[in-house]
């Protein structure tokens, strides 16, 4: 089945063509580890695991490469380290195995190589050799950077305005550029917390890479100068990606760095952006202490990657009923292996129309398709018993039968006592631990909510 995708680009959506169908190759700019993933962060994890299910369902699982790299080199990482005071790499393992505990839990299949910045300097240093022997970047201050007028066709993927990419720059202005919207490749290391290696280029001081050329350096040591599919976030659009073709081209000599580039729309929070001052900044594992993996994935598919996305907590409701209707239906069921429904298949194949895919599974009456429909979106993934066994972990931590009870008998007694302060208190705190009590003409009766 053709596979069509909305290509940054070229600003349509373009029948897909791999370079090498035997080898489809996919770079997804991967997290900066320096704390825990929130929601945001999640989006185009799953987004584009999405997409590598659709790519290996057509292409054979073999047949499809996909590289996303772990961004161990950030002055935020540094920071942290030092306020922490653990090493750069104590900190960077613990916060990379939380990230894919994690998205593990959000079904996302491992990547077939995940390079981590760390590893790859070497690269980065040839990268930076080359670019200023070919004249696209040079040497100032103990910097190295990228020469934006040497590149005519620089702006291509954001197409903005030049004023735009100026005031874009001017955020860092540096009086050592030629030109304003000139970009480190490589920067001296000064501060005793920063890592630090031999600068290349003939610089003395020990240095370390810019942000940009990592992905430059690590997409061509994994899948080589030229590849299919380069995605991530919108935000990602300028100056990164941009930055990234810039160093690329010029570095190879190629007329392209991808084929097709794909950028994830923006989440927001009940409607407002996420921030830690609004309040509603929710970590993948904080909403995981809540909800079933599975429904978040759902609630981030539901709408098309391209637009935005509103998570609240209504939506992960009415995924978790979506997912326990779902599982209902195949309980106790034998299952046969069945191909991926036409129809789920065709909305995926359309520029990952999840809305539409999801949409088509619910018309799937036959146990058997609705298992192969769903699990085409990496859903439907585990054992409808194991499913029903799921418990938020603030339940399967909150009060005991025994402690429930207990708490029951002093409200009634309370209540008794006309104290209804008291027994209202207690009945909120209960609430607050995840258990829902009803009275009625028998009495009182509790439920876990
Ligand atoms: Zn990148």
């Amino acid at each position: 089945m053709a596979i069509r995708l909305y290509n940054t680009l070229t600003r349509s959506k373009d029948e897909f063509r791999p370079i090498d169908p035997n080898n489809v190759r996919m770079y997804v700019c991967g997290p900066t580890v320096y704390d825990d993933a929130h929601i945001g962060n999640a989006r185009p994890i799953i987004v584009f695991d999405l997409l590598y299910r659709l790519l290996r369902h057509e292409y054979g699982a073999d047949h499809v490469t996909y590289a996303r790299n772990i961004t161990d080199l950030d002055d935020k990482i540094n920071k942290r380290a030092h306020e922490r005071g653990v090493t750069i790499q104590e900190l960077t393992e613990g916060t990379t195995a939380r990230f894919h505990a994690a998205i593990d839990a959000l079904g996302a299949l491992r990547p077939t190589v995940e390079p981590r910045a760390t590893h790859h300097i070497e690269e980065m240093k040839v990268l930076c050799e080359k670019l200023v022997a070919s004249g696209h970047a040079y040497v100032a201050e103990d910097h190295v950077l990228f020469s934006v007028p040497s590149m005519p066709a620089y702006g291509k993927l954001s197409k903005r305005p030049l004023d735009d990419m100026i005031a874009g720059a001017r955020v860092d202005v540096a009086p050592y550029k030629r030109s304003e919207m000139d970009f480190v490749l490589w920067k001296p290391s000064t501060e005793a917390h920063e890592p630090g290696w031999p600068s290349p280029c003939g610089i003395a001081q020990p240095g370390r890479p810019g942000w940009h050329i990592e992905c430059s350096a690590m997409s061509a040591a994994h899948l080589g100068e030229t590849f299919d599919i380069h995605a991530g976030g919108l935000d990602l659009i300028f100056p990164h990606h941009e930055n990234e073709i810039a160093q690329s081209r010029s570095a190879f000599g190629h007329a392209i760095m991808a084929k097709y580039w794909m950028h994830n729309g923006f989440l927001n929070i009940s409607g407002e952006k996420m921030s830690k001052s609004l309040g509603n900044f929710f970590t993948v594992h904080e909403l995981l202490d809540q909800y079933p993996g599975e429904a978040i994935r759902l609630l981030l598919l539901s709408a098309h990657y391209r637009q935005p996305l509103d998570f609240t907590h209504e939506g992960l409701t009415q995924a978790k009923a979506t997912l326990d209707r779902w599982y209902g239906a195949l309980r106790g069921k034998e299952l046969k292996s069945v191909p991926v429904p036409a129809s789920v298949e065709e909305a995926l194949a359309d520029d990952l129309n999840t809305p539409q895919a999801i949409s088509a599974v619910h018309q799937l009456r036959d146990p058997s398709e609705l298992k192969a429909g769903a699990g085409a979106l990496g859903l439907l993934q585990q054992d409808a018993e194991a499913w029903f066994r799921w418990m938020p972990a603030a339940a399967a931590s909150g009060p005991s039968d025994a402690e429930i009870e207990a708490a029951i008998a002093a409200r009634q007694a309370a209540r008794k006592a006309r104290d209804f302060k008291e027994s209202d208190r207690i009945r909120d705190d209960l609430k607050a631990k995840g258990v829902i009590l009803e009275d009625g003409p028998k009495g009182t009766t509790w439920k876990r909510g």
